[in-house]
Order: C-alpha cells, then structure tokens, then sequence
C-alpha cells in the first residue's frame, strides 16, 4: 500500500512546481509588457531577464509591504484603464475603419505614426475618467457598478468623434506610400543588416537607406528626421504654442520649466497612490485615520525631496545628453558635407584622367598611324636600295647612291621611331629589351656613320678603347645607339673645328662612354636645362644648326630607364663632355642578325612557293625582286580573299603576311590560313611598333615578325630557318661581310665638289650646301645648272638637289 505522507509530498510538490510554472510565465509575460513599453518610450531594451527580475521584484515588493487591500482599488482603477484602452482600440477599429475616420490598414511603424493620436489617447483619458470616477461613485450606486462598462463603451462615442473633429490627421505622418504595397523586395536593414519584407521596413532619411521597425524603435539618435512634427516633444510644444502665449512657451521650454513639469506630474501620481493607500487603511477600524493621513503627509513630502533631486537630476543629464547628441548630428553633418565634398572631387579627377587618357591614346593613335603612313613607302625606297646596293652588275657609284639611300632610309626610320618613343615615354608604355649586342660593331657602325659628316665639317672623329669590351653585351641594342648616337651626333653638332672623341672604359660589367668635343661649350647655367625637352641654346655660333631640342631629354630619359647615368662638364668656347655609364654585363652567344651581305644565288632541294600577301602593289614587286632571283615560287595577293582563293588549289610552303591590309587584315586571314593549313609557318610583316604586335591574341602562334622596312639579311634568314633550307653562294664562297662602302671626305676637283654637296644635302645641313654652290659658281660651273641649285636650295629642297647631282653625275660618265 501506498504511503499516504509520500502522496501527500507528491502533491505537495506538484503544487510548487505548478505554482512556480504559473508565476515564473506570468512574470514573463509581464516582462515582455514592461519591455515593449519601456522601449517605445527610452529607446533602449536591456533584455528580457531585466524586465523579468524587475517584475520579480516588484511582485515580492508588494506582497512583502502587505499592501494588498489598498491594492484592490488600484487594481481596479487600473483595470478601468485597461477596458478604456481596450475600449478606445475597438471603437477605432470598428466604427471608425469603416466610416473611413482612420486610413483603412493598421499601421505598426514607429516611422510612419504620430507618438500621440488624440482619437486613441483621448478617447482612452475620457473614458478612463469616466470610470474611475463612476468607481469612487460619483455618478450613484448604478454607475458605480457599470463602471467598467461606462470605461468600455464611452470611447464608442468620443473615438469617431475625436477623429472626426481632428480628421484623422493624426494616424500617419507620412504620407501613405504605395510603393511599399507594391514593394514585394526583401530590404536589407542598414543597422542590423538583416533582410526583411517591405513592410517591417521604412526609408530612413538618417541612415540614408532601410531600416527594420525594431532597430528604428530603438534608435535614440536619428532625431526624427523622419517626422518631425510627430514625435511627443513636438507635438506638446506645438500644443503648448497654440494654447500658451510665446513667453509661458518659453518658460516651459526652459530646464526650469522641464523641471516644474515633471515634478509636478510626479507629486500628482505620488500624492494619488498614498491618497488610494489611505482610503484603503482608513477602512480598518483598528487604525485612527488622523494618524495614518499624518504619517502619510510626511512621507509624502519625504518622497516629494527625494523625487525633486532624482528629477532635477534626470532634467539636467536629458539637457546635457541632447546636447552632445546635437553636437554629434552637427559633426557627422559635417563630416558628410566633407565626404561629399571629396566624393566630388575624386569624380572629377577621374573624368579629368579619363579625359588626359582619351587625349593621350588618340595621340599614341595618331602617331602610329602617321609612323605607319611614313613606312610604307619608306619600305619600298628602302628595300629597292638594298637591291641596288647588292647588285653587282651596277657600277661603283650607283651602288655608293644605293647605299646612301639606304642609310637615309634607315635613318628615317629611326626618326619615326623615336617620335613613338616621345608618346610611348609619355604614355609609360615604353619596354626595355634584352638583346645580345656585339658592341664593338655597334661603335664600328657608329664611327662609320659619323667619320664621313664630321669629315664634311672638317673636324675628326675618333674612337679610343681604354679597356676592351667583351664581345656580347646585354643591352637593348636600339636604344643604346640611340643615345650614343644622340650624343655624338650633337657633338659634332655643335663642333665647328678641332674634333670629337669617343672613349670607351669597360670595367666590372659597366661601361663608360665618354664623348668629347672642342666645340662651343655650354654654361654652367644651362647644362641642366638642356635635358628638358625643346631646350636649345642659341648664340652666334649655333643659331644655324638645326634640331628639336628633344633629342636630350630623350637620351636622359632612356639612360633613366636603362639604370644608368649620364655626367656633363663643359666649359664655354672650349668644348663639352658627354660621361654615360651604363651596366652592359657581357654574355656568351651568337649574334643572329649581322649585316651580312650574302651573295647567295639559290637554294638546295625542291623549288619552294611563297605567298605574299600585301594590299600595297610595291610591296608585293619588292619581294618578288628579292626572292625569286633565288629561286623561289613567288606568288602574290593583294587582299586576305584572294589568298584565300589561290591557296584553295595551289600548295604554299610559307605566308609572308602584312599585318595591316583593309577588310581582313593580316591576323584575321593567319587565322584562316591555319584552320586550314595548320602547319605551314607564317611569317608577319609589320609596319607598326613590334611592342604593340607582341601584345597581339595570337602573337605566338607565328612564326616569326619581321618590322617593315623589310631587311633582307632578317627575311632570309627566317625563311632558311622556317623551310629548313641551305643556301647556295655565290661560286660556292662561304658568305661574307660586304664592306660598306665608304665615303670619302671631301674629296677635291669637280667629283670632290659634287660628292660634298650631296652628303651635305643627305644630312640636311643645307647652309652647307649654300656654300658649296657658292663655291661651284666660284669655280665655273654651268650658270643654267647653278641656278637650278640655287632655286632647289631655295626651296629647301634637298631631295631635288641629290638627284640634280646624280643626273649630272651620270650624264658626265655617258
Ligand atoms: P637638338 O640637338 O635637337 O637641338 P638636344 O636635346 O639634343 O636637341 O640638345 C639640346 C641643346 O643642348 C642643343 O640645342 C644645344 O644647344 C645643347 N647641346 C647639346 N649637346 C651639346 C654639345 N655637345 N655642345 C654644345 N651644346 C650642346
């Protein structure tokens, strides 16, 4: 049999347990009221467990002080309260939703509602009233006891009354907005950066963006930007200025004001509870309701003190808090002001940018363009010269023509190319090569270049090894003969008698090229202005040379970017000292491209065809001269179609293809060559700088490049490698190194004569070719031919003077 005292603790602890279940979820409930009210009105949630303990406390407060009969008409007059409030909320929903007195949705955001709604409070306050009173019985014994329902049934009248005199001004305040019915995105909060429906969410002017209702319920520092006219201190300040004159308004906008308000509102609730404590008490009939009101006078007043610090306190920290919070607003403002200020600012910048980038690739277009139109027939003069000069069956003389033709084209080729390197140095597009560099030829090619023009002046130039180089050096070879050749020309430039020296040091892998002169000097003052670009100095003795004043500032800025460094001492009238030292590390190796001029006849084995295509007629010519005395099949097209065309029944064994032709240019036909003949070898031909081809989609699929204007030596070569061929010489000599021919400095008699005025008009220095002409007419010679001259010079002609020299030269040998 059971224990009847074991069931009796059973259900002892069942009791508990179910007790402690009831309270612990009321006193959570409670928690959830206390926290939801408590935030709306602080803007602050502690959590859940504050409000809980905080529940708890008052509970075990109230149990403990025994004040539970008093409590009974508290708890009735709160219960009035509550049927007024629940009263109020029907009321608006039932009759004045209808009637269309308040907007037809309910509204739960904070953002878009007025703190006070005289419909609801209103309505909640009268009837409230109204039944606290009928409560205490001042309506009779029958009001007394339909109190609750008077609480109830009274905002029946006064909600749509009140709505109806306000006209529903005061539900929203902001205008009802039917983007967020229509809005079925999800918005991310600003603040918590959670996603929620449109309708939890409202357009916060403060945070620039979205925010969530709960983040926007808590946030104390916004301002209510959002409604500015809707929240509780606006609205009583505007009910204070329609009701009081300006100076009471004032007054109770003032700390002191502040104070009085709430002092008075709190000694009011006070003086209420200890007036309800002490009907409840006077009821006992054990207690002298004397005594209790005397005891209940002086807590009163004690509680009045204690209450006036707390709230003189609570007054002066809300001022001090808006306060910092006003100053917070003003720097974030102007923090923002500032942000955007920038955010302008960088947006111009970069329109600017853009803008000096759009100017800048239409310039680099323009010169390329122009480098291009330049080569093209540049290629053709060019090639045909390096025909000539290996046609034995020409006399020596046309061949020395030759030969000057083809320097004068190789150095307009230079020149084009140094006005690329302006833009491409301008436009930081520049690339330093690494080539194996045979540096004493290089000096060689320099001194033979420049004996001949410093000969002309009638000054030396002389080379001295201090130590000898290695044979290979690492260096970009073009833009080291650039520079030399910058600084030597300007040397003799600038040397009207006595000579130029260069001096090359080699030691520990860095070379040393001094170039000296005993020309006019340069003042101490502007050795460092000539580096600048269009810089040139001007005296008596220079004001005939001519030049662009860029040539420096580009030798500087290619020495810059090769690491080395270039010195100057020079001394006015006695002459200038170009010091470059430059890291040329020596390396082991061949060097493919000498200019070996090869008198190869042919080549064994089977005939080969080669397919040129080109749009340009003399292009086309030119290979052909070049190649088929040797042998090959040479085939021609003038357009990507065509080629496509003969190759459709004709077998082909190498493509030379220029690069830029119209409708299809080269890649796209090397493209359609080789989804057809995969392993044919191509070779490109280009007239555009090799940097922009490198960076070319398919550059690595062909062959081999080769820059216009063509150079024979460089296309024989990769053809030899691209069919594999072995070349047959001339007799079966093994190739050689053909002499350039040499040109004599100012020889004397009538061909010294002609020879002076022809170099002078080759390098452009056309007061020399005055001279001569002077000289000529000095000594006789035809009045007819001489003003022919005079009339080219004259029209800075020097073209047309060559030839003039050529023709009579060639005439004289008929
Ligand atoms: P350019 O030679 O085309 O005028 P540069 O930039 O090469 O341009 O030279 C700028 C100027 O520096 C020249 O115009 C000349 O006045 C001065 N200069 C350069 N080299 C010498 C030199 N060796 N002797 C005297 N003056 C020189």
């Amino acid at each position: 049999t059971a224990n009847p005292h074991t069931a009796l603790w059973l259900a002892g602890i069942f009791v508990i347990i179910s007790q402690l279940k009831i309270n612990v979820t009321n006193a959570y409930a409670g928690s959830i009221a206390w926290g939801n009210f408590f935030s709306r009105l602080t803007h602050n949630h502690p959590g859940r467990v504050v409000w809980l303990l905080f529940n708890v406390s008052i509970a075990l407060l109230l149990m403990e002080l025994g004040l539970y009969q008093a409590f009974e008409e508290i708890l009735i007059t709160y219960s009035t309260l509550v049927v007024a409030w629940f009263g109020a909320l029907v009321a608006d929903l039932v009759i004045n939703k209808p009637l269309g007195l308040s907007p037809k949705h309910i509204e739960f955001r904070r953002s878009h509602l007025f703190d006070i709604n005289p419909v609801g409070v209103g309505s909640m306050l009268i009837a409230s009233s109204i039944g606290i009173a009928a409560n205490f019985g001042a309506f009779g014994v029958k009001a007394e006891a339909l109190a609750a329902f008077l609480a109830l049934l009274t905002p029946f009248i006064t909600a749509p009354l009140i709505a109806w005199l306000t006209r529903g001004r005061y539900y929203l305040c902001r205008p009802e907005d039917e983007e967020t019915e229509a809005d079925t995105h999800k918005h991310q909060c600003k603040l918590c950066e959670n996603s929620f429906d449109a309708e939890d969410t409202s357009t916060c002017p403060s945070y620039s963006g979205h925010i969530c209702s709960l983040c926007c319920s808590l946030d104390a520092r916004c301002g209510n930007q959002c409604r500015p006219k809707a929240h509780f201190t606006a609205q009583t300040s505007a009910l204070f200025s329609k009701i009081f004159p300006a100076k009471i308004n004032w007054a109770l906008h003032s700390v002191t004001g502040h104070f009085l308000g709430i002092f008075g509102l709190t000694g009011l609730i006070i003086a209420g509870l200890l007036s309800l404590v002490y009907f409840a008490q006077s009821r006992n009939a054990l207690l002298d309701p004397d005594q209790i009101g005397h005891i209940l006078w002086q807590v009163f007043f004690l509680l009045l003190l204690i209450t006036g610090i707390l709230i003189w306190l609570y007054v002066l920290a809300q001022k001090s808090a808006r306060f910092a919070l006003n100053e917070a607003q003003m720097h974030a403002e102007l923090l923002e002001t500032e942000v955007n200020a920038h955010k302008a600012t960088a947006l111009k910048l970069k329109q600017a940018k853009d803008e000096a980038d759009a100017a800048n690739s239409a310039k680099s277009r323009y010169l390329s363009g122009v480098s291009h139109e330049l080569r093209t027939p540049l290629n053709t003069i060019y090639g045909y010269a390096q025909l000539m000069e290996a046609n034995t069956a020409l006399a020596d003389k046309e061949r020395k023509i030759a030969t000057v033709i083809r320097r004068s084209g190789s150095h307009l080729s230079d020149v084009i190319e140094g006005l690329l390197e302006i833009s491409k140095i301008e436009a930081r597009k520049l690339e330093i090569h690494r080539d194996k560099v045979p540096i004493k030829q290089l000096i060689e090619q320099l001194s033979e270049m420049f004996r001949p023009i410093a000969g002309a002046k009638g000054i030396s130039f002389e080379v001295h090894y201090q130590s000898e180089p290695p044979n290979l050096v690492a260096a970009d070879e073009k833009r080291l003969r650039q520079v030399l050749l910058n600084l030597i020309s300007n040397a003799i430039k600038f040397t009207p008698r006595g000579k130029v020296q260069l001096d090359i040091f080699y030691r520990n892998e860095v070379a040393r090229f001094t170039v000296t002169d005993t020309g006019v000097g340069i003042a101490p003052e502007d050795q460092e202005k000539i580096f600048e670009p269009f810089v040139r100095l001007f005296d008596q003795r220079t004001q005939n040379v001519t030049g662009t004043g860029l040539g420096l500032s580009i030798t500087k800025l290619l020495v810059d970017l090769m690491g080395g460094n270039i010195e100057i001492q020079s001394e006015p009238g006695k002459g200038s000292r170009f010091i470059l030292s430059i890291l040329l590390p020596g390396v082991a190796g061949d060097y493919d491209e000498e200019e070996v001029h090869t008198p190869i006849t042919g080549y064994q084995g089977p005939r080969r065809t080669i397919m040129v295509v080109d749009n340009e007629p003399t292009h086309r010519q030119l290979i052909h001269d070049f190649l088929e005395p040797m042998g090959f099949e040479v085939m021609d097209a003038s357009s990507g179609q065509e080629c496509l065309n003969i190759i459709a029944d004709t077998p082909v064994d190498l493509f030379l293809l220029d690069i830029s032709m119209p409708v299809m240019n080269g890649w796209e036909l090397s493209e359609r060559i080789q989804a057809l003949h995969a392993s044919t070898p191509i070779v490109m031909l280009s007239a555009e700088p090799f940097e922009d081809v490198s960076r070319h989609p398919s550059y690595n699929r062909h062959f081999a490049y080769i820059g216009k204007p063509v150079r024979i030596n460089i296309l024989l070569n990769r053809i030899r490698t691209a069919l594999d061929l072995q070349w047959i010489y001339q007799r079966n000599e093994e190739p050689v190194l053909m002499p350039e021919p040499a040109i004599q400095s100012a020889p004397s008699g009538d061909s010294g004569l002609l020879q002076e005025i022809m170099q002078f008009a080759r390098i452009g220095y056309l007061s020399g070719v005055v001279e001569i002409i002077d000289q000529m007419e000095a000594q006789n010679y035809d009045r007819e031919w001489i003003a022919e001259l005079r009339r080219l010079s004259e029209q800075c002609d020097l073209d047309g003077i060559i030839t003039a020299v050529q023709n009579r030269e060639h005439d004289s040998e008929d």
